[in-house]
């Protein structure tokens, strides 16, 4: 059984007061029994101010993004073990936006969740399409080598605590969800994919969907069979939203 997990992306968002109440509203939307792993990714600089909020809550703290070394002389960069020390578990590695607009590479995304690991956080691995790609027929390939690059620098065992992300380009804050059929299929996809590898790995492996989910459609992509939760980018910023995401799952 894999336990649900739903995650915020804040992004570039909000101010120090903004988000304060937002995620005071999200610890008191979820209850201390919830089923449901809900995870929080505000920016570097809110982080530690949130680490002290949600501590004793349910709610997990994670960061968007991280180097991939350990430490040393890599200015405006922020080490694994920084994040782990201020009280992070989760971090974001992948995300079409560090991909597409930060050029990162899949070689440089796999040496970040390599790092995130050694440091004991659990990386959340991005992977997915453009429009282009999946007009292109490209889909799956495009998948595999997005997860063969970790696989081929980690082997399947470093799935064994790490979640993946499947999010298509086309999806990602475009109002534009990809269906539940389509969803399932990647997610099927993934999951044989690493099934090859270990099929252990494989079946406890979480893997969210990520995509214009909203209160209205997130219930009907979560019961997908291949589908444990959602990365949530714009919905996830109103804390009514955002509940009502992690209520469907
Ligand atoms: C994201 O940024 O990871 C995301 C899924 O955004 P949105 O939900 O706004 O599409």
């Amino acid at each position: 059984m894999r336990t649900p997990l739903v995650a915020g992306n804040w992004k570039m968002h909000g101010s120090r007061e903004q988000l304060g109440q937002l995620l005071g509203e999200v610890i008191a939307g979820v209850g201390p029994d919830t089923h449901v792993e809900v995870l929080v990714c505000p920016a570097f600089v809110y982080l530690q101010a949130a680490a002290g909020m949600v501590s004793g809550s349910p709610v997990r703290l994670g960061a968007q993004n991280v180097c991939d070394k350990p430490e040393g002389a890599y200015t405006g960069e922020i080490a694994p073990g920084m994040l782990k020390d201020i009280g992070c578990d989760f971090v974001l590695v992948g995300h079409s936006e560090r991909r597409a607009i930060y050029g990162e590479s899949d070689t440089l995304v796999a040496a970040k969740f390599e790092a995130a690991r050694a440091a004991g956080l659990v990386p959340v691995l991005c992977v997915g399409e453009t429009l282009a790609e999946r007009d292109a027929g490209q889909t799956e390939a495009v998948v595999a080598r997005q997860l063969g690059a970790l696989l081929d620098v980690a082997g399947a065992a470093a799935l064994a605590q790490a979640v993946l992300a499947y999010e298509p380009v086309w999806a990602i804050g475009t109002g534009r969800t990809a269906s539940p059929g389509q969803a399932q299929d990647v997610h099927e996809f993934i999951r044989r994919s690493v099934a090859a590898k270990d099929a252990k790995i494989a079946d406890s492996l979480r893997i969210l969907y990520g995509g214009s989910v909203k209160p209205g459609n997130a219930a009907e992509i979560f019961s997908m069979p291949d589908v444990d939760g959602g990365l949530i980018g714009g919905a996830s910023l109103k804390g009514e939203d955002f509940l009502a995401i992690i209520n469907a799952a």
